[in-house]
């Protein structure tokens, strides 16, 4: 299976910081209207596209989770020389944001620049010492007078980097969590017939804690739950065997527990089985620090939800060049394909 770069390069440049996600909400209404039987959105702001099983009619819910928010900032101040001071919306390293490119959504958008001290005028003990987001002050080139015609206290910033391919992989801002994005729209396009009733949920706010999953979950109910999101891969130099957590190009990663879930052993049996029996290419993965839309999906239903994890390992997560590779795209989609239709098939009860 090929990977749509261009649908995907669409929907990983396109802005949505937590709360302010307008833009890739319209954009992913757009694409899976004429694919689902039904296209909710709920006071959140939560996608919700149905897509009935046709073969268990009044089936159990199934519902898959992709966060449709990016790590971001909020504009707090402008100062009288016209630079603008920020607040970070999701986790950000502060040394990654040296001499970026941004953009403040105000009345038009702005490309603007993280300005910092230059190391010609550091103390010696400042060269020393890790940089602070509050460091930071965004250059926009212009005066105060200039900058107030089109920027205001609240608006949101999101980070300025196009896609590009690299071998087999996809570089870009927002690979976390447009990549999840574009698998769940593609397993709309290419599913048959899902085995229990399909609730294809393009989540916000995660990237803050995982308030859009919590209410969608507690909306839906559902029986069954499967988050699709990115994961560390720490596959590069110094790094050593036993921190990688997940690998580029070994394939999709079967989530077994993140800091905030511990999938159920049921599902993640379920996955495994599945990936081996369609040859669908798999490592797995637990992440010890970080949490997913999973633990919004598997509790804030009434009676939780039998949930997992699909995860695209990712390099460079949380940077302006996070890095995923096809074969592991690709794979995530054929594993969720699988897992959706085959559902019904499975013994829940052991
Ligand atoms: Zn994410």
């Amino acid at each position: 299976m090929e990977v749509n770069v261009s649908l995907l390069k669409q929907v990983c440049e396109i802005a949505g910081a937590p709360g302010f996600e307008k833009r890739i909400r319209s954009l992913i209404v757009e694409l899976v209207t004429p694919l689902a039987d039904e296209v909710k959105m709920d006071n959140m702001g939560n996608v919700i596209a149905i897509k009935k099983s046709k073969k268990n009619p009044d089936a159990k819910k199934v519902m898959v989770a992709a966060h449709m928010d990016e790590i971001g900032f909020i504009v707090t101040h402008i100062d009288d020389s016209g630079f603008v001071r920020f607040h970070t919306l999701g986790g950000f390293d502060p040394k990654t944001l040296t001499a970026q490119r941004v953009i403040i959504h105000g009345k038009k958008d702005l490309v603007g620049v993280m300005g910092s001290k230059p190391i010609h005028v550091m103390s010696a003990e400042e060269k020393t010492k890790l940089p602070k987001t509050t460091d930071f002050f965004i250059d926009l080139g212009m005066s105060k007078e200039e900058v107030e015609k089109y920027i205001s206290i609240g608006d949101p910033i999101t980070r300025d980097r196009e896609l590009i391919e690299m071998g087999d992989c996809v570089n870009c801002k927002s690979i976390d969590n447009r990549v999840a994005v574009y698998i769940l729209i593609e397993t709309l396009r290419t599913i048959k017939d899902p085995a229990y009733d399909l609730y294809a949920v393009f989540t916000v706010q995660e990237e803050v804690g995982l308030r859009g999953a919590n209410v969608a979950a507690h909306g839906i109910n559902p029986d069954f739950g499967i988050a699709l999101d990115t994961t560390i891969a720490f596959d590069v130099p110094g790094a050593q065997a036993h921190e990688k957590v997940t690998e580029l190009g070994k394939g999709t990663a079967i989530k077994i527990m993140d800091a905030m879930t511990i999938c159920d052993y049921r599902m993640v049996d379920f996955m495994k089985k599945t990936a081996d029996q369609y040859q669908i290419k798999w490592q797995p993965e637990i992440l010890t620090a970080g949490g997913t839309d999973t633990a919004g999906v598997q509790r804030m239903g009434k009676q939780g939800a039998i949930a997992g994890a699909i995860s695209i390992p990712t390099r460079h997560l949380h940077q302006v060049i996070e890095m995923a590779h096809k074969l592991d795209i690709s794979n995530s989609v054929l594993l969720l394909n699988a897992c959706l239709e085959d559902m019904d098939q499975y013994d829940w009860k052991h």
